[in-house]
């Protein structure tokens, strides 16, 4: 695989003879110094393979030498691998996702290198043709047995070959063909396969779009044109059309050429999105994320890194695969949780795009029904543009939206239905259309409760309660995946059969609507039961099918999903995120909730929401019953105004964990003396984290709330500096949190 001299034709960047620095993908790592070997060239971004302690180890030539190393120690590179070198702009990436969340640049050089074995250049496909085109009648010095006629005349007659179907053709054996090659009358030829992504279809028709629709197109596809960099909020009601309008973006960027990134919160269940998305492009979409098999993730990469996938979809991680070409990136439902990685090297991929962008000079989409309020500021301090799709296409309008107070209209005990939910559902059955409850906790009960003594099972690894998942006959913790077997007795006391399961799961509440609807037909879905593509698109048939009348489940159902007869949702506990406590839960529950209530009456048929809750004055449930979203994000932008937070000023964290309390509370206190302090600089904490026990870890936690002009990194990197800790405690940075 090593080759010496791939890059003789460009005098310009050779290096020979000198010292360069190499990146190896490696979690603590950062570049270090190597010698170029007289006789071998190289430029910034080749892959190499170097010497590292007593190993051999794969890396990326990362520029100019550091100078940090005695030359005498230096040593030599080995060799540059045959893969296409790593863009400039992906370095520059790498090297500023580092130097913003704090992790090393080999931590962050790991994420775009993700595939082991793709820098193999892949397997070369031999195929077989006549040394000869006039050959074939049987005319040379050579014996011809009948098979060998048979090959040859059938080569005379096709383009050059694979052996495989010679031999299914002709009947010949292998030694046939071999006997030709070595007669020298049949030549084998070397080719590279072809890429294994088809060139979209750019003369698919486009649907015919509304004239709003027309001016977002207008607008982003403008944008995608002018070829600079940019950030447009795509701001569009559910069921507004805002994935047809960027579908416009990306078919201008690719007639010019260019690749493009579709970045989804939860791809792997994005069924219905990647069938409109084959409509409309005719081909199939480089697909990333976790459950991509490793055969199919090494001919991504390399066809990322070739430039023959131009189309990539993705969850998060597919921001960093190394581009030939990106031309635009599109961050769909750009508010989610689910592009905050909070593991590794702890990121935002919205923001991360954004900066990609803008590295590469190229455009940025950021589509949702409810933007974050960090893009919202962005776009009032006039960095980032929006374009808004304020009505639903077609027929559909914005579902009506009812509260239903459950103080006054008392479900019966036990159970979660309201009298008014059910007669809405009953109605919407004996119409003939869908219904869908919401409710987001998985399995039964999320506590179990002695009743005897009172004892809670809490999971010995977390601060959290195991949650009864009686179809498993299992208690689980929903944090570690820790599981019991459901006891029939109290551990504490002994008594038996008084255990009580306290509160509704979405099983438990499955079991409510079989008794009170037997006659229809009711299925739950959650992460425990829909985990891959496979069980979403299957889910997805069901419900188009109308084999479902009644869908009950948590938050996987709240995204995306188009059903035209789905007319009723019902939201069975509104109050559930409300009390989380940190200052994003209301936030985030407002967006939730709009995002599930906006899956009724898609089609032609008006939808109608209704909201269950025991506090019908709280301003989450208020916005959303009025659809007021920009009274309510005002409130909230005063809220985090007050408290100094995002977007108003900058916010990290640092959690300090391990396995001894002690040691983590005498890491914690000695970081927080050595805190900084200054003009614009608060430093609440040490505090117990939001899970101050989590997978067998004690955790600390400090917020540093600072100005917008304060170097947030630089001031940590500097107080971190100051401070040693012992080995077995940890110190993670969570540059802009997700909670606080
Ligand atoms: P959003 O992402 O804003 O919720 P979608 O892009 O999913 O909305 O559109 C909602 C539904 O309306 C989809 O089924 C989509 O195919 C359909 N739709 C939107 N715009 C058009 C159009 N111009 N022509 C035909 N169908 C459209
Ligand atoms: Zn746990």
């Amino acid at each position: 695989a090593i080759s010496g001299n791939l890059f003789d034709d460009d005098p310009a960047f050779q290096v020979t003879g000198e010292t360069i620095s190499v990146l190896p993908p490696l979690p603590l790592a950062g570049p270090y110094d190597y010698l170029v070997p007289e006789g071998l060239n190289v430029q910034p971004g080749d892959f190499v393979e170097i010497p590292l302690g007593r190993q051999t180890q794969r890396g990326v030539v990362w520029g100019k030498a550091r100078g940090d190393v005695d030359p005498a120690k230096l040593r030599e590179i080995y060799g540059v691998l045959q893969a296409p070198p790593m863009a400039d702009v992906t370095r520059k990436f790498v090297d500023w996702v580092s130097a913003y969340t704090m992790a090393p640049q080999g931590a962050v050089l790991r994420m775009a290198m993700s595939v082991a074995d793709a820098l193999e250049p892949p397997k070369p496909i031999f195929r077989f043709t006549l040394a000869d085109p006039a050959d074939g009648d049987g005319e040379s010095s050579l014996r011809m047995t009948p098979p060998r006629k048979r090959v040859m005349a059938f080569l005379r007659d096709h383009p050059p070959m694979e052996q495989a179907d010679i031999m299914r053709e002709t009947g010949a054996g292998a030694s046939v063909i071999k006997g030709l090659v070595e007669a020298g009358v049949v030549r084998r030829l070397m080719v590279t396969p072809p890429s294994p992504f088809e060139a979209p279809d750019l003369e698919i028709a486009r649907p015919h779009l509304s004239e709003a629709q027309e001016r977002a197109a207008d607008m982003l596809c403008a944008k995608v044109a002018e070829d600079g960099f940019s950030v447009t909020l795509l701001d569009g009601v559910t069921g507004s059309g805002k994935t047809e309008v960027y579908f416009e973006a990306i078919r201008t960027a690719l007639e010019s050429g260019k690749q493009v990134v579709v970045l989804l919160p939860e791809i792997a269940l994005s069924a219905q999105w990647l069938q409109r998305f084959r409509d409309r492009f005719g081909v199939e979409p480089a697909l990333w994320h976790s459950e991509v098999g490793q055969a199919r993730r090494r001919d991504t990469w390399r066809a990322v890194a070739d430039g023959s996938a131009k189309l990539v979809v993705g969850a998060r991680s597919a921001l960093f695969l190394p581009y030939a070409n990106l031309g635009l990136i599109v961050v769909d439902e750009e508010h989610e949780h689910a592009f905050k990685q909070e593991d590794g090297v702890i990121y935002h991929a919205r923001d991360m795009a954004v900066a990609r962008a803008h590295l590469g000079g190229i455009p940025a989409i950021l589509a949702s029904a409810t933007p974050s309020l960090e893009t919202l500021a962005n776009v009032e301090a006039g960095r980032y543009e929006r374009v808004e799709l304020s009505e639903r296409h077609g027929m559909a309008v914005l579902p009506s939206v009812e509260i239903v107070d459950i103080r006054q209209d008392k479900p019966e005990r036990q159970r979660w239905i309201t009298p008014t939910l059910k007669k809405r559902l009953a109605e919407t059955f004996a119409a003939g259309e869908q219904a869908m409850l919401f409710l987001n906790r998985r399995g039964y009960a999320p506590l179990t409760l002695c009743r005897a003594c009172g004892h809670r099972f809490q999971c010995p690894n977390c601060t959290a309660w195991l949650v009864e998942h009686r179809a498993w006959g299992k208690l689980q913790c929903h944090h570690c995946g820790y599981q019991a077997k459901a006891p029939d007795s109290c551990p504490a006391c002994g008594a038996e059969e008084k255990l009580a399961a306290c509160g509704p799961g979405v099983e438990r509440l499955y079991e409510e609507a079989v008794e009170t609807f037997p006659q229809i037909r009711i299925e739950v879905a959650t992460s425990d039961n829909i985990a891959g593509p496979k069980a979403a698109a299957e889910l997805v048939n069901r419900v188009h099918n109308h084999e479902v009348d009644l869908l009950i489940g948590t938050q996987i159902l709240a995204k995306g999903y188009h059903f035209p007869m789905l007319t009723l949702v019902g939201v069975v506990d509104a109050d559930l995120g409300l009390a989380g406590g940190d200052l994003r839960a209301a936030e985030r529950s407002y967006q939730l909730m709009t995002q599930v209530a906006g899956r009724a009456g898609r089609g032609d048929r008006p939808g109608m929401v209704l909201l269950q809750t025991a506090d019908p004055s709280n301003r989450v449930i208020k916005a959303i019953a009025a659809g007021d979203r920009d009274a309510f994000n005002e409130v909230e932008l005063s809220q985090r105004m007050t408290h100094g937070m995002p977007p108003h000023g900058r916010l990290a964290a640092l959690i300090i964990s391990g396995k001894k309390e002690n040691e983590v509370d005498e890491a914690a206190w000695r970081i927080g003396r050595a805190a900084p302090r200054g003009d614009g600089i608060v430093v609440l904490g040490p505090a117990p984290a939001p899970l101050s026990l989590l997978r067998g870890r004690y955790r600390r936690r400090f917020l540093i709330r600072t100005d917008k002009q304060v170097r947030l990194q630089a001031m940590i990197h500097d107080w971190l500096s100051k401070v040693k800790t012992p080995g077995s405690v940890r110190v993670q940075i969570d540059i802009d949190p997700y909670s606080f």
